[in-house]
């Protein structure tokens, strides 16, 4: 365990029990998560929808207040294929967990003010995050200190896209992964596909992409295998417990170094 690190977790059944409600249509599934944003404590000015130039769902967010106004990002797209599958893989198992970080990190005060956003049209060439990083103002964009990305768990243990990652939030990841003993490998993807992180990268701002996906599972994306089927329950529930430690540890990690204080 790390030092200096709050975070709870919800149960496996609960985290199981969201994974298994989803729907195929990506309305209901946008709506499905801003309903469990509220259910996890985010509400009034603090949940909010952002509607898209194009006919899309919006984009949902809550907002977790920290004591600062650096921020972190996290994300998932809410929306599937239209052709293909249930996209459960890709990718409601990283939209569902949205709603269980924002529990996991809420019960303790924050540096950060943490930014949850599940991105609408992804699958359509990354529309949602496009939109989301491009309408934030230039200071706005400032005080995002680093975006966290879900994309495609649960086929096995948790991968990350090491190319098109920061270094800062990949040395941060796997100190985590080695303190709490959890395996998480490199796996890029940069010939198979792209990532809602990459809308952030064309800003210069790190981030960094979580996913299960390999050689072997690569087919079952926008296939009709993407079903329940597909899901290793308790690899997706470490997913989760990673990620979750993963972000409390981030919160202190990326705190601005102490101003030096005057010698008297
Ligand atoms: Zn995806």
């Amino acid at each position: 365990m790390l030092a200096q690190i709050h975070f709870r977790l919800r149960t496996r059944e609960a985290v199981a029990a969201h994974l298994k409600s989803f729907s195929t249509r990506n309305s209901e599934r946008e709506a499905l998560i801003r309903k469990w944003f509220g259910d996890a404590g985010c509400t009034g000015a603090n949940l909010s929808e952002q509607g898209l130039d194009r006919r899309l769902p919006p984009n949902v967010i809550c907002v977790l207040p920290g004591e600062t106004a650096e921020v972190i990002v996290v994300g998932a797209h809410t929306d599937k294929v239209e052709s293909f599958g249930d996209g459960v893989v890709d990718n409601w198992t990283g939209a569902a967990l949205l709603p269980s970080l924002v529990y996991s990190l809420s019960a303790q005060p924050r540096h950060h003010t943490l930014i949850f956003v599940g991105f609408s049209g992804e699958e359509k060439g990354l529309v949602g995050s496009r939109y989301y990083v491009d309408h934030l103002s230039n200071e706005q964009r400032a005080h995002v200190e680093g975006m966290v990305n879900f994309d495609s768990l649960g086929l096995g243990p948790t991968e990350v896209w090491a190319s098109h990652a920061d270094q800062v939030l990949l040395d941060a990841l796997a100190a985590v992964a080695f303190a709490s003993k959890m395996p998480v490998t490199t796996m890029n993807v940069d010939d198979l596909g792209t990532a809602d992180s990459e809308s952030f990268a064309r800003y210069q701002i790190p981030r960094i992409t979580l996913h299960s996906v390999t050689q072997q599972t690569w087919p079952i994306l926008h296939s009709p295998f993407d079903k329940m089927a597909a899901i290793k329950m308790n690899d997706y529930y470490d997913s989760y417990r990673l990620i979750a430690e993963y972000l409390a540890y981030l919160d202190d990690a990326l705190k601005a170094p102490p101003a030096v204080k005057p010698v008297p």
